[in-house]
């Protein structure tokens, strides 16, 4: 029988892991990836089909060789502080890019879709704990982009039969431990891999975007979650569908918060080593605080993460950090 998903973004960091996951639950994952932001020596538990969201002929043609019984879509623009200066670049690549992608998976007759969407779809809401019935006020077009995303998302369902389960994704972090595929972006702008980097030496020190936050240490407030745990449950979702739950959205965190400060002590006490740190100004389009209310994936989808613990995910990050050297042969 045809196991084939197709996966966009799959030579991405989230993507990467999801494939592994795939995999491992009996799948076949099929790669499609522009390998603009991923890696394709990130892609090494199935087929690699090289092409273009933007092009909708390729995927037409992807969709014909592979026939894939879903489609779990990742590929994106992802940089809260970049779509402030780019608004252009996010509203046409997540988007127009998704709209041809579910475009091509109904003319497919490929009717299962999970999609990775994002706690900024929320925006900046007063230190609430966020649920799925929480208002979406995105303050980012990061965020405003993937609202958007679901929003046809949701159209598609009722017009055309399309099934979706969609995750709002709080913040991603750590690595496969068994350092098969980690988290490396060029350049790299998030937290912790910026952290290890510093740590390293690699980078003369870490940012912390604003100290006047309204929080008990003046930094950003984020709920992080394991990648493995969050792959983890895209495969549940995927089984959500194929048992016919139907249209479901899910966050995806740990209803845990931790400040940008909270985060580098943990660090220091993982990897034994100082931070090299500055304090700098706040980065346009940040939230103060995203924290997920999570109890949906679990009672629901019978999600059980792990790993999702602060020290594991540092201490994931690192092996990968120091396996590799942080990145993927060039
Ligand atoms: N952050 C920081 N310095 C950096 C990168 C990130 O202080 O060099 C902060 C950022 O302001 C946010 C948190 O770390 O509060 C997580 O940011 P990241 O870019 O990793 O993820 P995001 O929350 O934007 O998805």
């Amino acid at each position: 029988m045809n196991k084939n998903v197709l996966v966009t973004g799959g030579a991405g960091y989230i993507g990467s892991h999801a494939c592994k996951a795939l995999k491992a639950a009996g799948y076949v994952p099929v790669t499609f990836d522009n390998c603009s932001t991923g890696w394709a020596d990130a892609v090494k538990f199935g087929p690699l089909a090289r092409g273009d969201l933007l092009d909708r002929a390729r995927l037409d043609e992807v969709f014909a060789e592979y026939q894939p019984i879903a489609a779990m879509h990742f590929a994106a623009l992802s940089q809260v502080g970049e779509s402030m200066q780019e608004p252009g670049r996010y509203w046409r690549e997540n988007v127009t890019g998704a709209l041809n992608l579910a475009e091509a998976a109904v003319a497919a007759g490929c009717l299962d879709f999970v999609f990775s969407s994002t706690c900024a779809t929320y925006g900046d809401q007063d230190n609430v704990v966020l649920d799925e019935n929480s208002a979406q006020l995105p303050i980012n077009a990061y965020g405003a982009s993937k609202r958007a995303i679901e929003d046809i998302l949701k159209d598609f369902g009722a017009a055309y039969g399309l099934r979706h389960v969609i995750f709002r994704y709080f913040n991603v972090a750590g690595a496969d431990p068994e350092a098969e595929v980690g988290e490396f972006h060029q350049p790299e702008t998030h937290l912790i891999p910026l952290m290890l980097d510093a740590i390293d030496g690699k980078r003369d020190a870490l940012t912390i975007f604003g100290t006047d936050y309204e929080t008990p240490d003046g930094t950003c407030i984020r709920d992080y979650v394991h990648v493995c745990d969050l792959v983890d449950a895209h495969v549940l979702g995927l089984e959500w569908l194929k048992s016919g739950k139907g249209n479901r959205v899910f966050n995806l965190g740990t209803g845990d918060g931790f400040s940008v400060r909270e985060v580098i002590q943990h660090s220091h006490s993982v990897t034994n080593r100082d931070v090299p740190f500055v304090e700098g100004d706040r980065r346009p389009g940040d939230c103060t605080k995203l924290v997920s209310g999570s109890s949906r994936a679990v009672n629901e989808l019978g999600w059980n993460p792990k790993r999702s613990n602060l020290e594991a995910m540092i201490r994931d990050a690192w092996r990968w950090h120091q396996n590799t050297d942080g990145h993927y042969a060039k």
